[in-house]
């Protein structure tokens, strides 16, 4: 079982801030702004690669609560998924990173020319 399985089923403890029956929402272990909550759906999904629009569509009302209830959806924020190696993908359990308290940064993600790959 997956490392967010065993935070879904309990085994390993987290500090929610929201749930449902579907989604859980908790603070990451190691924090990369003043506020850094995961998401992730309760069922195991790889990634976003495998996501159906259907529970996107509920995710994204999920994340929407989420940043009301850590008062940071008029601050603004940022959502992040990574999939796969090239995207960082760490934990192979589909979560989003909503990320804000205060003004984040946007700088190059690659050394790699950005023109490259095509
Ligand atoms: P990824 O790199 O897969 O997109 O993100 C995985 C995230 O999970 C990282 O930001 C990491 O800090 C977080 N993380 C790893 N292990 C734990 C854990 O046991 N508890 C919590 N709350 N977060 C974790
Ligand atoms: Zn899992």
């Amino acid at each position: 079982m997956c490392l967010f399985c065993k935070i879904v089923n309990k085994e390993i403890p987290a500090n929610v801030i929201l749930e449902n029956d579907e989604f859980l929402a908790f603070h990451d272990i190691n924090p990369k702004a003043p506020v850094h909550i995961l998401v992730i759906p309760k069922v195991h999904i790889d990634s976003f690669n495998e996501v159906d629009g259907s529970m996107m569509q509920k995710m994204t009302e999920f994340i929407q609560d989420v940043s009301k209830e850590v008062h940071i959806n008029k601050s603004g924020y940022r959502v992040i998924t990574n999939i796969g190696d090239n995207g960082g993908q760490e934990i192979k359990h589909l979560h989003f990173h909503v990320l804000g308290g205060a003004k984040l940064k946007w700088e190059h993600f690659s050394d790699s020319d950005p023109q490259g790959h095509f």
